[in-house]
């Protein structure tokens, strides 16, 4: 008789939210939340201008 090994699944379902910590948007001044912890010394943008900006950031300096 085979011996079926269990493979116990690893749930490892990391709850993907878009942002836990609450931050003000410098561009819109649009409360949000952003994924990682919000640096004081560095300007925090929302969602929508966080792609606006990422979108017209030159890709060269
Ligand atoms: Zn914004």
């Amino acid at each position: 008789m085979e011996q079926k090994e269990e493979r116990s699944e690893k749930s490892e379902r990391s709850s993907e939210s878009s942002g836990s910590y609450p931050a003000k948007c410098s561009k819109c001044n649009k409360e949000c939340t952003v994924p990682f912890k919000p640096d004081p010394q560095k300007k925090v943008y929302c969602r929508e201008c966080y792609a606006e900006i990422r979108k017209n950031k030159p890709k060269r300096f």
